[in-house]
């Protein structure tokens, strides 16, 4: 279906065109596609464009949503996706409804396992066992964080490599580092990024610089093998980083995924660059005189687009499209399981 390399292959189409929605023209070797102009302090202002995850998103799964059809009619399959649940975490609670919500939607056979917050790690396995036997499931997912008694490595790596739809086994980290995408799975939140920074510069970033905030193996990781995938001169950056606003100032491409609110600001970022914000920060703010609890990136998104070319939003730009993600790892799963693909 997809490589991750450039256009989704999977035949899934939006308005006839190829799931990958591909800018007007690739963007990426010699310039970005902004500007000219001046920065923030300059004489000359800029407002970047921002980046609609939430309406790529839902493109994207209405072209899941027909392969999905197609799928059922043509070879009798269903995309089955298994979510388990371990406790009551209210956050992890919303999170699973939505992916099973999203799932139905998209005509998936959608099944949620939600057991006690003290059920034994040898429980557990033996449910993911049982799922990775099943063959009306394509893709398994557990909700993490998982309650301290249990090792999230053990339980990760238990999931079957080919029904580990969110591209965190060892197998799919180790096929995505060594640039074999064509039957891994690609962690979602990062396959979305991608997508996105596509319709910006196209998909190959040759001569481009990237600085990824952020090194953990959820997002900062694959993101940074992704970009490199398409040729872009990837740097790692993390808390130990010395000179961090400099380092992002080379940065033609910037994924901040750090858990900081606002913590990017507008004389970190080079004119015109593509600034994707990875963050989820719930924060107090005083809004209309009261204060109220809000949700903020880890980009200061106003001061920002007084500078970059193009800005995620949060919420409404990398969040939407992680979801949709899943169910596209699902379905390719479901597909590659019927030897359709890969
Ligand atoms: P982790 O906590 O696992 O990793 C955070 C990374 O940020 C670490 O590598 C850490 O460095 C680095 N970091 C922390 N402080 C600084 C600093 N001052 N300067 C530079 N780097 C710093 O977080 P995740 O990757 O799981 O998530 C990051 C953010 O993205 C969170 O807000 C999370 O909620 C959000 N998120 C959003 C998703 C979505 O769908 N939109 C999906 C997943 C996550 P070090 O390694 O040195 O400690």
């Amino acid at each position: 279906m997809a490589d991750y390399r450039g256009e989704c292959h999977c035949g899934a189409r939006s308005n006839g065109r190829p799931l990958r929605v591909s800018p007007s023209s690739n963007m990426g070797a010699e310039a970005l596609p902004y500007g000219p102009f001046f920065s923030t302090h300059g004489s000359i202002s800029m407002s970047a464009k921002r980046i609609d995850g939430k309406a790529k998103a839902e493109q994207l799964a209405e072209s899941i949503t027909e392969q999905t059809a197609a799928l059922l009619a043509d070879h009798g399959i269903k995309p089955g996706l298994a979510v388990v649940i371990i406790g009551e975490d209210p956050a992890s609670q919303v999170y699973v409804r939505n992916k099973k919500r999203r799932a139905e939607a998209c005509g998936f056979h959608s099944v949620q396992h939600t057991i006690a917050k003290d059920t034994s790690q040898e429980d557990v396995l033996k449910l993911i066992d049982e799922l990775n036997s099943d063959d009306a499931i394509h893709g398994i997912l557990v909700q993490l964080p998982l309650p301290d008694h249990l090792d999230e490595q053990t339980i990760t790596q238990a999931i079957s490599p080919s029904k580990d739809v969110d591209g965190f086994h060892f197998v799919n980290i180790g096929k995505l580092t060594a640039g074999h995408t064509a039957d891994a799975f690609v962690p979602c939140t990062p396959a979305g990024c991608i997508l996105m920074i596509e319709d910006e510069l196209g998909s190959d970033f040759s001569s481009l610089n990237a600085v990824v905030i952020g090194r953990s193996n959820i997002v900062g990781k694959p993101m940074g093998a992704l970009l490199l995938q398409r040729n872009a001169t990837v740097t790692m950056t993390h808390s130990r980083t010395k000179d961090l606003p400099g380092v992002v100032r080379n940065a033609d491409i910037v994924i901040a995924a750090v858990g900081r609110p606002d913590m990017v600001k507008a004389d970190w970022v080079k004119p015109g660059a593509v600034v994707i914000d990875v963050g989820i920060n719930r924060v107090e703010k005083e809004i209309d005189g009261e204060m109220k609890s809000k949700l903020t990136g880890d980009v200061d998104y106003d001061d920002v687009c007084t500078v970059a070319g193009a800005v995620t939003p949060v919420p409404g730009g990398v969040g939407p499209m992680t979801i949709t993600m899943l169910m596209f790892n699902t379905l390719r799963s479901a597909r590659l399981s019927a030897g359709l693909e890969g």
